[in-house]
């Protein structure tokens, strides 16, 4: 059982006041015996000198003056006028210590053997039984001892009130123990609510709660509930901050496993895409060194490997463009342009390719200006133009139009091609992602086209969204900051 602070204080005060009085009464009580024994020894002295004087004053009316012959002839007579002259009770002892004023029982004499002793030396002796003091002391006549007078003194009062006081003292210090247990109780309660209010607010700092009060107190238990809430606060920011440290790690940490697991997949589609040309060229020259004189071999020979080493080629181009995208900062030479013309000098670069596949163009431009890097531009509508084209249906369609949306220049590049299947739409925008392997390769592509777009637009604080996509065609659109105003 865990007994309280203030109960501790309370008992160590109360037993403080309780030894004083116990001290104290232990002097009173003293003092009171030595008065009491002073009182009843210079008494029973008086009467000695009383009995002496009186002993003195019968022997000259005696006849026979010799004080023992007197004490035993007449002894018993001599005793009771002492007694009516003291009015103590008296016992009569000869010079050899015998009775003679009185009969004693051997217990009686076995008694008081040793203080008779002592008195029959000519010493004043006496002893104390339960109420009753036996007083002896030499009978002297002349200065000459001639026997032994004894007195009884009853102490009867004397312990009645030695009684009385001690038993008062007793209840006063049991009253003062109580009232100083009752007192420094109500006192420490005021001490002991702050140390208990200290020990809850500790509590709740160890629980991690750092919302704490101070006390409003002056003293140390208020000053101390400052340093717990300082240090509460201490504590609170040096988690926050630990935790905050510990979140940033975790995301470091993600994004490095991720970009590695991503700069591990794009090592392994490098090495992939570029074994497949580079294998059917190996094929071709190889078929070339067994069959050097077959024409029709070298005629698809040199298509193949033309169009395997264009492709060769785009990739290289590609896959250097975006590994100088993720490493450095690429050379950037930005420019006020003005988007219609340059969308139109892209369509004219194109249009040998549209009237190939019998795509019919449509456009609305509007004049308006961007800042950026006019080559980059160029980069991005060839790459999504490319697209519009590779993957139309013979004599599709491909509209191109902007428009200003909250001071934002809008392109939208919309086809009527083959579209993209709506699991597809989400990862199109990952390197060597393509949708159709066969189709990409007929075409030329290897799927770096849109992660090369898509890194270029993010470089330059713009966006690209697929709008829509379904079996009737797509629709890409792309935004940049408008420029301001010259
Ligand atoms: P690729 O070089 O193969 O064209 P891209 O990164 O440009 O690679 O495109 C990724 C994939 O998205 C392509 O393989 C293709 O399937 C699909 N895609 C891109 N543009 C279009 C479009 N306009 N219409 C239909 N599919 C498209």
């Amino acid at each position: 059982m865990r007994i309280s602070i203030k109960i501790k204080f309370s008992i160590f005060l109360a037993t403080l006041l309780l030894l004083t009085v116990f001290i104290l009464s232990m002097l009173v009580l003293r003092g009171i015996r030595i008065n009491q024994v002073g009182q009843y020894e210079n008494y029973l002295a008086r009467q000695t000198e009383t009995a002496n004087v009186y002993l003195k004053q019968t022997l000259l009316t005696e006849s026979n003056k010799i004080p023992q012959f007197f004490l035993s002839t007449k002894g018993v007579e001599f005793a009771k006028q002492l007694e009516l002259l003291t009015g103590q009770s008296v016992v009569l002892y000869g010079r050899n210590g015998e009775a003679v004023s009185t009969k004693l029982t051997q217990k009686d004499l076995e008694r008081i053997s040793q203080t008779l002793s002592y008195a029959l030396d000519g010493k004043t002796a006496y002893q104390v039984e339960h109420n009753m003091l036996y007083y002896l002391t030499p009978l002297r006549v002349e200065n000459e001892q001639v026997g032994v007078i004894q007195f009884y003194y009853s102490l009867t009062e004397d312990n009645l009130f030695y009684n009385h006081i001690k038993q008062t003292l007793i209840f006063i210090g049991a009253v003062i123990f109580l009232i100083s247990f009752l007192l420094a109780n109500f006192y420490f309660n005021f001490f002991a609510k702050g140390i208990i209010k200290l020990e809850q607010l500790v509590d709740r700092v160890r629980k991690g709660q750092y919302e704490i009060k101070i006390l409003r107190r002056r003293d140390e238990i208020g000053r101390l509930s400052e340093g717990i809430f300082n240090m509460s606060n201490q504590i609170k920011s040096t988690m926050k901050g630990m935790k905050e440290e510990q979140e940033k790690l975790a995301l470091a940490v993600n994004k490095l496993s991720l970009l590695d697991q991503q700069q591990k997949q794009f090592i392994g589609n490098v090495t992939h895409e570029f074994k497949t040309p580079l294998t059917s060229i190996k094929a071709y020259l190889d078929l070339l060194d067994m069959y050097p004189d077959d024409d029709k071999l070298l005629e698809n020979a040199i298509i193949n490997i033309r169009s395997e080493t264009h492709r060769l080629y785009e990739m290289v181009d590609k896959v250097l463009q975006l590994s100088t995208l993720e490493k450095y900062d690429f050379e950037y030479n930005p420019e006020r342009i003005e988007i219609k013309q340059i969308i139109q000098t892209v369509l004219q670069s194109l249009s040998g390719k549209l009237n190939k596949f019998g795509i019919k163009l449509e456009t609305e431009l509007s004049e308006a200006y961007i800042v950026a890097d006019k080559d980059i531009i160029i980069i991005i509508l060839i790459n999504l133009l490319d697209n519009a084209i590779k993957y139309n249906k013979a004599n599709g369609k491909i509209i191109l139009t902007n428009h200003i949306h909250n001071n934002e220049i809008i392109i939208e590049i919309t086809d009527t091609g083959i579209g993209i299947p709506k699991e597809a739409a989400n990862r199109i925008f990952e390197p060597f992602y393509t949708v159709d392997k066969n189709r990409s390769r007929e075409s030329g592509g290897v799927g770096l086209g849109l992660s090369l777009v898509k890194k270029y637009m993010d470089k330059l604080g713009g966006s690209i969204t697929l709008m829509h996509s379904d079996v009737n065609g797509t629709s890409f659109q792309i935004s940049f900051p408008k420029a301001p105003i010259e």
